[in-house]
């Protein structure tokens, strides 16, 4: 395994079900002691989604303060399927395979776009973790 070179900020979902998933990925690769965590339902979802309005300029500010004070060069998402924030996000509609898979790249490109205006420099790393615990870069 590639040990990182960079420091990184993680984005992911509060579900209890997925904190080990995230976990041991982050020890894969090498990332224990070098990143900074910012938790949150939904994780992208919820840091783009107009249903959680009052969470994104928090993400954004604690992200700034991170690349400020930790000099983090990455930004790592790690949304999950089967996501309470995404089925919120969903509405009333019915939360179907098709529809769950729309509203994760819509977060993801959501996500990449504010990055890219506010933080030009910061990479982006995108994620899905799927019930089997398979993570699927995007
Ligand atoms: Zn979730």
């Amino acid at each position: 395994m590639k040990k990182s070179k960079f420091k990184a900020m993680v984005l992911s979902c509060i579900d209890p079900r997925f904190q080990n998933i995230v976990h041991n990925h982050l020890l894969k690769k090498k990332l224990i002691g070098k990143y900074s965590a910012f938790t949150i339902a939904g994780a992208a979802v919820g840091v783009t989604h107009n249903k959680f309005k009052q969470w994104h300029k928090t993400f954004y500010d604690n992200l700034g303060t991170s690349i400020h004070l930790h000099k983090i060069e990455k930004l790592i998402v790690i949304n999950h399927k089967d996501c309470g924030a995404a089925k919120i996000a969903n509405g009333k509609k019915e939360f179907t395979s098709a529809n769950e898979k729309k509203i994760h790249k819509e977060s993801f490109s959501k996500i990449k776009k504010q990055i890219k205006k506010k933080f030009p420099k910061l990479k982006v790393e995108l994620n899905l973790i799927s019930l089997d615990s398979k993570i699927t870069k995007f």
